[in-house]
């Protein structure tokens, strides 16, 4: 150790992080050489970028490459990169800290990998969870006693080595300048029996497999000095820039270059792993290729699962990376999908724009607009076929990403017809259905889609607002996500047919004679529903007889073109709700508590105010609102239940 060797500590929940990542992934070791080398390539992917507006950093392409060199004899792997490097700053910063608050959010998801994944096969939902959390270098501890890294910044003429063990601290000390880029030096552990395991990754032929396996679409060559391996001979053979003669590990071809007809379904797997960090497959590959008035390539993936993103906001963009003429652009382009579409992963290569194009440069672009039409049209063409011939799949899909879709209907004035006829929905029949599978179920008589909104599918199920409509052999949709609330408001109805809010419009299935009857009989409890009113005071704008009850004695019914319980929700979150809109409190008129309200009336009106309270009471609890004053209506129940089953 020299006099200006530091050392440091890594940031506290570094070091549990670590602890965790060694323990948890320990079967799943191999992947470390796929975290390396992504890194690696991430690396020279900058340094091309940065390059562009570098001019005195002379970078040649030849010069742009991949390394592992071994020493058997000494349990050496190295993982070197001429890409664009680390100051020292940038080694501290980037090698011994791990985003902030992570490590138990870690944990939960940690666990949760764990006990939903096989006995013995727990560390593939595990490993899934490196690159997410952005801890995919300190996978090397995997497999090593010992790590190095010797990194030259691009520009710069001071080179540092970054060492630890992993056990909680680690060095910096400069390094004579060695070239460009960053040399990761990996000093193997003794595992399994003796240290037979440990040198497996001094082995060429176990290299050339691991890079076969996680790694053989990166773009730049993966190469292994000749000197160590004959190797088969369809590797590529040749001088390096520096030299050497080296084989070539991977085929660098990017897989959206070949065709379709010769890539297998694990191949795209790969690749999308690689692009999503994670372990699972996706639910849908699209791989087109435009020709004509512009040329580019997309292979897109539409995930099967939702991802959580612990240490950010949930991305509003989706997964696309741009590439111009193989050339890495840019990630999450965000002028490829619509943000509606964010839930899609994948790459466009285009042949036309020009290389060194910016994220400012790609906002006006008109080949980008035509780009992201394409991929609109493709993903919902890809989704209509999904949704025909696997339906089971796509509903899987549909409860993950649906919500997400959805906000096109909002955003997207031209396809709402389109999307609207890709919507699920909970309802009444327990499963999902179609906007248009709602309607041929429907009598013919009946001209709406009855739509009811909660903030759950159970709360729903329970609502009272389904009594009658069950009994009339009605069937309702549930509108559950806090989208649906923007989607009522915006949207007229589907294929001609207008929604109904069942929680705020009357219903329209009552027969003429029903209505007639009801309305008769509210003539008749004029003077009780007012005296309900006056005992209720500004709780509500009206009490009237309801056409939507059987069982329930009231129920509460919102304002027309009142808030939905989302929005509600948001705003009393925000406290900027001060009183709730006064709602129209429906008695039932076939129910005992109706009657006994207009015995009372008559006989004892004192005792009206309080029966009042109480119905107001049970209905707020009947759809899971919470009372305004529950010690008062504690009293009210309580003196009630003492005085016998009638007030007076
Ligand atoms: P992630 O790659 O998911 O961000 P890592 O723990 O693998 O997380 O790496 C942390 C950071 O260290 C990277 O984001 C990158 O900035 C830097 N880094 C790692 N390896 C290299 C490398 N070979 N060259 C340059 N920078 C690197």
């Amino acid at each position: 150790m020299t006099e200006t060797t530091q050392t440091l500590p890594f940031q506290a929940e570094a070091k549990e992080l670590l602890e965790l990542v060694i323990h948890s992934l320990y079967s799943q070791r191999e992947v470390f050489l796929r975290e390396l080398i992504s890194n690696a390539s991430d690396a020279l992917d900058k340094l091309r970028l940065e390059a562009h507006s570098h001019p005195e950093w002379s970078v040649s392409e030849a010069d742009l490459a991949i390394r592992l060199e071994i020493e058997p004899a000494r349990h050496l792997l190295r993982v070197i990169d001429t890409g664009l490097g680390m100051s020292r700053e940038e080694l501290a910063r980037n090698l011994g800290t791990i985003a902030h608050s992570g490590t138990r959010k870690f944990k939960e998801q940690l666990a949760a990998a764990q006990t939903s994944a096989e006995p013995g096969g727990n560390a593939a939902g595990a490993a899934g969870l490196i690159g997410r959390f952005g801890v995919g270098f300190y996978s090397a501890f995997l497999v090593a006693d010992s790590v190095r890294v010797v990194s030259t910044r691009a520009g710069s003429n001071e080179s540092w080595r970054w060492s630890s063990n992993g056990q909680g601290e680690f060095q910096l000390e400069p390094v004579a300048t060695s070239r460009r880029g960053t040399c990761v030096e990996l000093e193997l552990k003794p595992v399994g029996d003796g240290d037979e395991a440990a040198q497996d990754y001094c082995r060429p032929a176990e290299l050339a497999r691991l890079v076969r396996r996680y790694s053989d679409f990166i773009a730049w060559p993966i190469q292994l000095a000749a000197a160590h391996w004959d190797g088969p001979a369809e590797l590529k053979r040749l001088v390096a820039a520096d030299g050497l003669e080296v084989l070539v590990l991977n085929s660098q071809k990017p897989l959206w270059e070949r065709a379709k007809e010769d890539i297998r379904p694990d191949e795209y797997a790969q690749l999308y792993r690689h692009l999503t960090h994670g372990e699972e497959a996706p639910m849908e590959t699209l791989h087109f290729r435009a020709e004509g008035a512009q040329e580019y390539t997309a292979l897109l993936f539409l995930p099967a699962q939702r991802r959580e993103e612990p240490f950010q906001r949930p991305s509003e963009h989706a997964d696309i990376s741009l590439y111009v003429k193989r050339v890495f652009v840019m990630d999450h382009c965000e002028h490829l999908a619509p943000p509606w579409l964010r839930f899609v992963a994948g790459v466009v290569d285009s042949l036309d724009l020009p290389l060194n194009v910016s994220r400012e440069v790609l906002v006006e672009n008109r080949l980008l607009r035509q780009i992201q039409g394409k991929i609109v049209q493709k993903v919902l063409a890809a989704l209509g076929e999904m949704l025909r011939e696997r339906r089971a799949d796509y509903e899987r899909w549909w409860s993950e990403f649906g919500a997400i879709l959805k906000e096109g209907i909002v955003l997207d004035h031209a396809r709402r017809e389109e999307l609207l006829a890709l919507c699920l929905f909970p309802g009444t029949t327990g499963a999902w259905s179609l906007l248009s599978e709602y309607q041929a179920r429907a009598p013919k008589e009946q001209s709406k889609i009855y739509v009811l909104s909660g903030t759950s599918k159970e709360s729903c199920e329970r609502s009272q607002h389904l009594e009658a409509l069950r009994n009339a052999g009605r069937e309702a949709l549930f509108l559950v996500d806090p989208v649906d609330e923007w989607i009522l408001a915006q949207v007229d109805g589907f294929q001609g047919q207008e929604f109904l809010a069942l929680e705020r419009e009357a219903p329209d299935w009552e027969l003429a004679s029903e209505r007639e009857h009801r309305e008769e009989q509210e003539r008749h409890m004029r003077a009780t529903l007012e005296a309900v009113e006056a005992a209720l005071g500004s709780r509500i704008q009206t009490a009237r007889l309801s056409a939507r009850l059987a069982e329930s004695p009231a129920v509460l019914v919102n304002a027309p073109g009142s808030m939905g319980p989302h929005m509600a929700r948001v705003l009393a979150q925000k406290q900027q709700a001060q009183r709730p809109p006064a709602r129209i409190l429906e008695l039932n008129p076939t129910h005992a508590w109706t009657t006994r309200l207009k015995e009372v009336q008559a006989k004892d009106p004192s005792q009206l105010a309080g029966l009042a309270e109480l119905l107001y009471g049970q209905a707020l609890l009947a759809e899971g609102s919470t009372l305004e004053d529950p010690r008062r209506f504690a009293q009210l129940l309580t003196s009630f239940v003492l005085s016998g089953t009638s007030p007076s």
